[in-house]
């Protein structure tokens, strides 16, 4: 892999080189090993990109439901004739094992063609007489050019999540990819130049600064981010100047509620996925356990082993892994530093807790004890695997420490009481509640957030309605 592979942009379907004096490395996380050099495209290409999807607006706003059914499916079939090639960059870019990232190919065609299909079936209000002599009826009509913004944990599927509602509704969209994990994207961009027309969907790569144009361009209709709060941020502040519309998907902490009735058994082989799944860097990892006093024991006895048999390797090892490495040195040193603050604050490290590996950015599977509901460490987002474990004495005190972080993308309750988890389902203020499971999603299900976790949908046909503006057309009949 070169620096002549990947374009700076895919503007109206073609290739546009940067500068070669402003380039990001894409790195192997699993060896520390520059795989590209990608230019960082400035201010005047993301102008260029906008007003590519500015022109491409009305003809596309005016395909029906069905052409776009057509062309998201064929995006869909592109990505899975080079599923093989987009996993494997994918694995190379982000250390994720290989099978993971080949299936992670396949999730986002199945997204695109959920989209599709759910762009011919979006539901409104009947149209009425609401006010005698006038029928009043709603158009979902789509809100224009759309800027998004992906981060690096899940690169090809959260551009499936952000390109298949957006176009389904019949907006255009100039895209910006992490400057960590850009090869996938600008791969996709590359393969389905020829299916959608020039224009439509356009790619950006870059940074914060290609990022933070994207956002204050005034050509840009509504500005989506996945990332972290910080990022939400700056783009709030962005789109405020000309009041965009914004659909933020940030952080999370996700609490697991452990009663005793709880199967033990099962939250373990659960947790292993839930809790480590891409070296714990995703949104709603199961990180933040919170266990009644009295299951305390038996829930340790489940966990433990089942977290020491975790095997954490490179993306490309002949044993398949169940983890890799973190993304990034600075992601590396970000996460053993919350290890180690919590630790001279008097936490237990239980299991793990260090930086390993004889290259790359490799962390143990870590479990800490013995840490307090004001600890660093169960406030802040870690993204890396690790756990804490804080005991409570009852139901209500779990819902108070459950509910104590500015976060409220997801929670689980685990429990085989059936009144006891629908009421915490109705209290706990986060985006998704999975009872005796964590960390499943499903494409016709809403995936966002409460709270500093940031609001709109991904997946689900309520993403497409947030990519939509609704309007009232009222006319006089009589
Ligand atoms: P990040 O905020 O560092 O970067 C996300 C994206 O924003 C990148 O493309 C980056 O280049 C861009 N960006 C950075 N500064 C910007 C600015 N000033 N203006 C515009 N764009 C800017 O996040 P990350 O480190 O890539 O991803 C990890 C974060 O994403 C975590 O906080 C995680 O919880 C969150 N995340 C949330 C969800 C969700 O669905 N809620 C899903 C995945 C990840």
């Amino acid at each position: 892999m070169t620096t002549t592979t990947f374009a700076a942009a895919h503007i109206a379907g073609e290739a546009r080189a940067g500068s070669a004096e402003r380039v990001h490395a894409a790195v192997d996380p699993s060896t520390g090993q520059t795989i590209a050099e990608v230019p960082i495209a400035d201010a005047s290409m993301v102008h260029a990109a906008v007003v590519s999807a500015q022109s491409a607006f009305d003809n596309w706003a005016d395909t029906t439901p069905v052409e776009r059914d057509t062309m998201l499916n064929a995006l869909a079939d592109r990505l899975i004739d080079h599923q093989q090639e987009l996993g494997d960059l994918e694995a190379r870019n982000t250390g994720k094992p290989r099978g993971v990232a080949f299936d992670e190919v396949a999730g986002a065609a199945e997204q695109l063609r959920f989209f599709g299909g759910a762009a011919r079936v979006l539901e409104g209000k009947a149209a009425r007489e609401y006010v005698a002599g006038r029928t009043s009826f709603i158009r979902r009509d789509p809100v224009g050019v759309i800027g998004q913004i992906t981060p690096w944990n899940y690169p090809l599927v959260m551009a499936a999540w952000k390109i298949g509602p957006a176009l389904a509704a019949g907006n255009t969209i100039v895209l910006k990819p992490s400057e960590l994990t850009p090869l996938s994207t600008l791969r996709l961009a590359e393969l389905t130049a020829d299916i959608l027309p020039p224009g439509v969907l356009n790619v950006v790569a870059g940074d914060g600064s290609t990022g933070a144009a994207l956002s204050g361009h005034p050509g840009i209709d509504m500005v989506c981010v996945t990332g972290s709060v910080g990022t939400g941020q700056h783009v709030l502040r962005a789109a405020a100047e000309r009041v965009k519309r914004t659909h933020l998907e940030l952080g999370g902490k996700a609490p697991v509620m452990v009663f005793p009735d709880a199967d033990f058994a099962r939250l373990a082989e659960t947790l292993k996925v839930a809790s480590f799944w891409n070296s714990g860097q995703d949104c709603t990892a199961a990180c933040r356990l919170l266990v009644q006093d009295n299951a305390y024991d038996d829930l340790m006895a489940a966990l433990v082993p089942a977290v020491a048999s975790l095997r954490v390797g490179g993306p490309f090892e002949a044993d398949a892994m169940d983890m890799g490495p973190v993304i990034s040195a600075a992601q590396r040193d970000r996460v053993t530093g919350f290890i180690d603050r919590a630790s001279s604050a008097g936490a237990d490290i239980v299991i793990g807790g260090s930086a390993t590996g004889p290259a790359g950015y490799f962390v143990e599977p870590t479990i800490i004890g013995n840490v307090g509901a004001d600890a660093e460490i169960v406030r802040s987002e870690v993204f890396g695997p690790v756990i804490t474990v804080q005991r409570f004495s009852d139901e209500q005190e779990a819902l108070s420490m459950a509910n104590g972080v500015d976060y409220g993308l997801s929670a689980s309750v685990w429990t085989e009481n059936l009144g006891r988890s629908l009421r915490l389902a109705r209290k706990l203020q986060f985006g998704a509640v999975w009872l005796n499971d964590h960390l499943t999603v499903a494409d016709e299900m809403p995936h966002g957030g409460y709270k500093m976790s940031g609001y709109g949908k991904d997946l689900s046909t309520y993403a497409i309605e947030d990519y939509t503006v609704v309007k009232h057309v009222m006319a006089r009949i009589d």
